[in-house]
């Protein structure tokens, strides 16, 4: 019997009166997949409920965050404490200090790093620092990488531009589009040519550490060269700086990050954080080497600001985050990825579904297409209604999946044997639902 979602739909057209599409990020709308996203209520573990009762394993973690899981004791309890002493103080606070000593410690590139409240805000911030440091204009970017709503970035653009197949964002100015110039990830003659031609115009080039807004990419080596370190020497060749965005990597990919995998050898010049660091509340974070954030205000000329930056409950939540990410959660994290990819790639296989399953560390995400997928364009040429039909199939059996299939699935380090049991179990109906096209 399919379970019913009246409390959800009920919800679902309320919010569509007095909220654009009802929701307020697009991805959650379902447009994509199609019909009421489940209203949720709460969540424990690895585990949601939704208005009408169903409970579902989460693969979505609020799209990484929820790394320990939800409602994990020790960051719940931690939030707790810091509320009881204060919400907001809009002036320093220990917690600050805490955690940009947290990640200064595992990440070597950042020297100094500042709070904001978004990833948004983080690669925002950082291409402003990155224009005052060079004193030019353009920004260079790859198709598919996704850095938050910034206007300068979200020309094709992933995550739910992608979804809903924009070529970027109406409201745009000329003049901003103009100073952003985006090639095919991975390419590296095109980022050679580039830079030969225009590199004297170019602050940054700006990337995803490995991309998983377009699904999940391997950063290709090539002769022993990865391509981030590929994109660092050729950024510094020309005068212009690298931003290295570890907005969804950052602390999941390793301990240290994507930057932990295949750092060795180069350094990018700015970074940027979110999801993770706020361990589930609204926190981004943008650092770097010391010389380039000390451009900023009130020392520097750069201004950047935030009345709840450095929030104390936000620190608390990440602090106690990090406080549970050490070796043994990224080797629990680490075994939960593989499992599940080995149980997704049984029952596809066994279904006769194409798909490829790709990493960057413990994340990884599903394609269905037979071809590995090196680019944006190979991402688009998915089976997008295959997808659906496995989306549904999970969802029906328990299993609550990114309602996309150009988004990473998250495991967390709840997601116990007896967990990944239960997505086992809905996987077969819905890999013969995904190949009955
Ligand atoms: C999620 C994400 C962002 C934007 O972060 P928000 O907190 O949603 O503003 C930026 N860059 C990457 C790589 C992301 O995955």
């Amino acid at each position: 019997m399919t379970p019913s979602h009246t409390r959800s739909d009920a919800l679902f057209a309320r919010a569509r009166q007095v909220t654009p599409s009802g929701v307020n990020s697009p991805v959650r709308a379902f447009g994509s997949v199609g019909g009421t996203p489940p209203f949720l209520t709460g969540a424990s573990g690895a585990l949601l409920h939704d208005a009408d009762g169903i409970e579902y394993v989460d693969l979505v973690g609020s799209w990484g965050p929820m790394i320990l899981g939800h409602a994990h004791p020790p960051v719940v309890e931690a939030v707790r404490e810091a509320a009881g002493h204060g919400l907001s103080f809009g002036a320093p606070q220990p917690g600050e200090v805490s955690l940009a000593e947290e990640v200064v410690d595992r990440i070597g590139p950042v020297e100094q790093l500042r709070l904001v409240n978004s990833g948004t805000e983080a690669t925002m911030s950082a291409l402003r620092v990155a224009r005052a440091a060079t004193g030019r204009d353009v920004v260079v970017k790859f198709a598919g990488c996704y850095h938050g709503h910034v206007d300068a970035l979200l020309a094709e653009a992933g995550s739910g531009v992608a979804t809903f197949a924009m070529p970027g964002s109406a409201g745009v100015t000329a003049a901003t589009a103009r100073d952003t110039v985006v090639l095919p990830y991975g390419d590296r003659e095109a980022v050679t040519a580039l830079l030969a031609e225009r590199g004297g115009e170019i602050a940054a080039i700006i990337t995803e550490a490995a991309p998983a807004n377009m699904g999940v990419i391997t950063p290709p080596e090539e002769d022993g060269i990865g391509f981030n370190r590929f994109l660092a020497e050729s950024a510094h060749a020309a005068g212009a700086l690298l931003i290295s965005d570890e907005v969804l990597t950052g602390f999941r990919a390793s301990r240290a990050g994507h930057y932990g995998i295949d750092g060795a050898g180069w350094a990018p010049d700015l970074m940027t954080f979110g999801k993770v660091i706020g361990g589930g509340l609204p926190v981004g974070a943008f650092g770097g080497r010391a010389d380039l954030m000390g451009l900023l205000a009130p020392a520097g000329p750069v201004y950047q600001a935030g009345t709840l930056s450095g929030n104390p409950l936000a620190t608390a939540a990440g602090l106690a985050t990090f406080a549970g990410l050490d070796e043994a959660a990224y080797a629990t994290l680490g075994s939960a990825s593989t499992a599940l990819q080995q149980m997704v790639a049984e029952a596809l296989t066994t279904a006769g579904v194409p798909h490829v399953i790709q990493t960057a560390g413990t994340l990884f995400s599903v394609f269905f297409r037979s071809e590995p997928v090196r680019t944006y364009q190979d991402a688009k040429a998915q089976d997008t209604a295959a997808f659906t039909r496995f989306f549904h199939a999970m969802a029906e059996g328990g299993v609550y999946l990114p309602p996309s299939a150009f988004e990473a699935w998250f495991v967390s380090t709840a997601h116990t044997p007896e967990v990944l049991d239960r997505i086992a179990a809905a996987l077969p109906g819905a890999a013969r639902a995904a190949a009955q096209g």
